[in-house]
């Protein structure tokens, strides 16, 4: 049954800034036990920072594609060379500024400006689709954008096959300014779900993925790699602090979001781009209307109730919950503006019943024990308003979860 819970609608300084707050208290419960088993780790060598003036409410867009192929037989990670190059016009249409990763980094630091509406494109593995029908494409357009690569998959690596892009493709989008950063070595979930983060060479094995994986694009590329993109997106406390002593200094994940300045540089979302799922990129590039979110006004609610499910504080022990909430009390709702953001799985498809206004969704795959935080944002009644609640998954039913 529904039931009554107090929702709260909050300033929104720049929607992605509160929406990173959700992220980075994903996983906790997750965190590994097993620690210091970590080699040293080489110092970076920064550049003394160079505080310029920056843009805080610009907000960043990621996108991230796999294979750019002419005929889409694979749609959960292929996108067709005409919708691709369709994709990549609706950025310049939009008034978007296509970034590069470096910067986004700067900005990050507070060392370069950014324009207020910015996308970053990004591609994942090291496909030669990347090198032989994206690349092209992009340089109509004169994108910058960046490959995270996993080693073993590069021509000649343990993984490598007939897809696979080379050294010296890699070598050559280099020489032309495209950005190679590290998706690790072998593309393993790094959470150790397969081998066991029990194992007692966890640390060491993880430790490999990150920094051997970087070191080896950085000595036969003479790269700096900063970035990493988790595989599949998935990741932990521990996962979060090896790559961060592996000296990476911006984690990317699968979870798309608006990035604002103050967002968690260790669990980016990015928006996955693929054929199946034209809505992601449509929802990726609308940047919420006419002016910059910031300015738009704020309902001015200080408390009032939304009948939800699951209820706000509620214990639940079904893993694949409806997630809804009857929008009714918010006056007239523009559908078209609605979004619901669920911890640990960004934003989703959620769909809107104008007959019972309500607002729905159901995750596809169970969700993990954990607690969760669902943020709906829509305007209503011309003004913007944000309603978040949380409940907990526990499939056990019983005692306070605390696996690892
Ligand atoms: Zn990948």
């Amino acid at each position: 049954m529904q039931k009554s819970a107090v929702l709260l609608v909050v300033c929104c300084l720049g929607g992605a800034l509160t929406f990173s707050g959700c992220h980075r208290a994903k996983d906790q419960a997750a965190k590994s036990k097993s620690e210091g088993a970590a080699p040293p780790v080489a110092e970076q060598v920064e550049p003394a920072p160079t505080p310029v003036p920056v843009n805080r409410n610009a907000q960043v867009v990621i996108l991230g594609y796999h294979r750019v192929v002419d005929n889409v037989r694979h749609p959960d990670t292929e996108i067709s060379k005409v919708d691709f190059e369709k994709q990549m016009q609706e950025i310049k249409d939009e008034g978007l500024t296509v970034i590069p990763m470096r910067d986004f980094l700067a900005w990050k630091r507070g060392e370069k400006d950014i324009p207020a509406k910015s996308v970053i494109i990004t591609m994942d593995d090291g496909w030669k689709s990347q090198y032989e029908a994206a690349w092209p494409i992009l340089k109509k357009f004169d994108y910058p954008f960046t490959l995270f690569v996993y080693t073993d998959y590069i021509k000649g690596g343990p993984k490598s096959g007939g897809e696979s892009i080379t050294w010296e493709q890699i070598a050559e989008m280099r020489d032309a300014g495209v950005d190679i950063e590290g998706h690790t070595v072998s593309h393993k979930d790094l959470r150790g779900a397969k081998r066991g983060s029990q194992a007692p060479d966890y640390d060491a094995w993880l430790w490999k993925e990150l920094a051997d994986s970087k070191q080896m694009l950085e000595q036969r590329l003479g790269v700096k790699v900063e970035a990493l993109a988790l595989p599949y997106g998935f990741y932990n406390a521990h996962v979060q602090e090896m790559a961060r002593k592996a000296g990476y200094e911006a984690i990317f994940t699968v979870y798309g979001q608006k990035i604002g300045h103050g967002s968690n540089n260790e669990a980016l979302g990015r928006y996955m781009i693929e054929a199946n799922k034209p809505k992601v990129f449509a929802s990726a590039v609308r940047f919420g209307g006419g002016g910059a979110m910031d300015t738009e006004p704020v309902a001015e609610f200080t408390g009032g109730s939304l009948s939800t499910e699951p209820a706000d504080g509620a214990k639940i022990t079904d893993p694949r919950p409806v997630i809804k909430a009857n929008l009714g009390s918010l006056g007239a709702v523009d559908p078209t503006t609605l979004a619901m953001r669920v911890s640990s799985l960004g934003a989703v498809n959620a769909k809107y019943d104008a007959a019972t206004k309500t607002y729905s969704y159901q995750p596809a795959t169970k969700l993990k024990d954990n607690r969760y935080s669902v943020i709906v944002t829509g305007k209503a009644g011309g003004k913007k308003v944000e309603a978040r609640w949380g409940f907990t998954v526990d499939t056990k039913g019983a005692q306070e979860e605390e696996k690892k």
